[in-house]
């Protein structure tokens, strides 16, 4: 029999991750990221490595992959890839965003499903961890493509999910209008109505505060991690990217806290506007971005201000910086001008936005650094509490959510300062791993081999 290491090395479990999932990069990096800080802490943790529990962490339970088929305004057929990937359900039913993007790929949505766990498990509510999406583009599209888009979509995705099995939500190019169109579907074929999926509208089972709740988690987050050096987002000059549901909030409650916005983005470019937002603009940008769908250079001509086509805002100068567009947004020269300016604080409203070379350059500055896992977690600890609110059949008020989301990214930051403090330091990215994979490692342990 061939004897079994008791430690595991990083290189030799990178080496075989990636020949299990070749081509997958996001996924690879999503996984080296946390590899980094749980392997030294599972080799000193030897019923870890007797269970395989990391090895089985980083494979999902079930991929599904399916075709969806649609027709166009013009009567033409038109064919995408869905997916759904079921992560990890040791502490509850799988729960994760759709996301419709041209980029989406199998890769992409288990780098997302993979950090859902951690996200998921820090939280402190009952939830496991799911991803999915599809490469469907919904820019252009019109609203009756984008709902055909979604019923074709959910009639196969209907056979795998349920209130207690697994409940998507959205993510970038998801929002309320596209939630409204599967949740629809799901009725009517399954003929029942439970909470299934979350970000619903009000009138039919959603919760106060959803669509706030990742931007403001985010502020939170940041607020959090300053107040614990003494310090506070108040009179700070904030760099946001992009300008979606994330970025609004995080926009919102970084302006009520006292901090100045000066930047949004979106994949045309950035817009600089050095006397910042006010609630006015916001508003502006909302309408443009969730109702008209438009780009945001419109924002600079109307508020006459610089718009920077295809560049992102990381080189201005400023003392925080949010993330809140997509993957891989900040690289390491990006990361040098955060530096250079003398950046404060980075929290990450966006799913991994910083690459591994960008994030090593700003702890090596110690530039306090949140990252996503546990700085958006607010967006999923209120689809936890929309879930909760279905199954007891009540609402929450504005108020009692808002101060459970407030205590939910106090409660995340105080898990991050259990595992990570170092000497002089917190470090925020070794915290979170530890945090997060604590509690779904020792739930997979009891559970025994399955
Ligand atoms: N897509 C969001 C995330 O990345 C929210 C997921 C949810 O609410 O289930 O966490």
């Amino acid at each position: 029999m061939l004897a079994r290491s008791n430690t595991l090395n990083l290189n030799e479990f990178m080496q075989g991750l990636v020949k299990r999932n070749p081509g997958e990069i996001e996924f690879h990096q999503a996984v080296e990221e946390v590899a980094t800080s749980i392997i030294p802490f599972i080799n000193e943790h030897p019923k870890y490595i007797k269970n395989q529990i990391f090895e089985r962490m980083t494979e999902p339970d079930r991929t599904i992959i399916f075709r969806v088929c649609w027709e166009d305004d013009e009567g033409h057929i038109r064919t995408n890839r869905g997916y759904r990937v079921q992560f990890n359900n040791a502490i509850g039913p799988y729960k994760g965003g759709l996301r419709f993007h041209p980029s989406v790929n199998l890769g992409i949505l288990k780098f997302l499903g993979f950090e859902q766990t951690f996200k998921n498990s820090l939280t402190t509510l009952p939830m496991g961890s799911g991803k999915g999406g599809a490469d469907f583009n919904p820019k252009g599209k019109s609203e009756r493509e984008v709902m055909r888009f979604c019923q074709a979509f959910m009639t196969e995705l209907s056979k795998h999910i349920g209130e207690n099995v697994d409940v998507p939500a959205g993510d970038i190019g998801v929002g309320a209008r596209e939630i409204s169109f599967m949740f629809g579907q799901y009725k009517r074929l399954q003929n029942e109505f439970t909470g299934t999926l979350t970000g619903k509208a009000l009138e039919f089972g959603g919760s106060l505060i959803r669509k706030e709740a990742t931007g403001y988690g985010c502020a939170y987050f940041m607020e959090e991690m300053l107040k614990h050096q003494g310090d506070s987002i108040e009179g700070k000059t904030c760099l946001v990217s992009g300008s979606g549901n994330v970025a609004q909030f995080a926009a919102q409650k970084i302006m009520q806290l006292g901090g100045k916005v000066i930047t949004l983005s979106d994949s045309s470019g950035f817009i600089h506007d050095p006397d910042g937002l006010n609630e006015e603009k916001l508003e502006y940008i909302i309408d443009l971005k969730t109702n008209r769908r438009g780009r945001i250079s419109e924002y600079a001509e109307k508020f006459k201000c610089k718009f920077h086509k295809d560049k992102r805002p990381w080189s201005l100068k400023g003392d925080l910086a949010f993330p809140c567009a997509t993957q891989n947004e900040i690289e390491l020269e990006d990361a040098k001008h955060l530096v250079k300016n003398g950046f404060k604080a980075l929290s990450e409203g966006a799913n991994m936005p910083t690459t591994h070379e960008a994030v090593s350059a700003l702890l090596k500055a110690k530039i306090i650094f949140a990252p996503g896992k546990a700085a958006n977690a607010g967006g999923v600890a209120v689809s936890g509490l929309e879930m909760t609110q279905n199954s007891i059949r009540l609402a929450w008020q504005r108020e009692e959510l808002e101060e459970r989301l407030k205590t939910i990214m106090h409660d995340i930051h105080q898990q991050c300062i259990d595992y990570g403090t170092e000497k002089d330091h917190i470090d925020y990215v070794k915290g979170a791993n530890l945090a997060g994979f604590v509690k779904v490692a020792d739930a997979m342990v009891a559970y025994g081999v399955i």
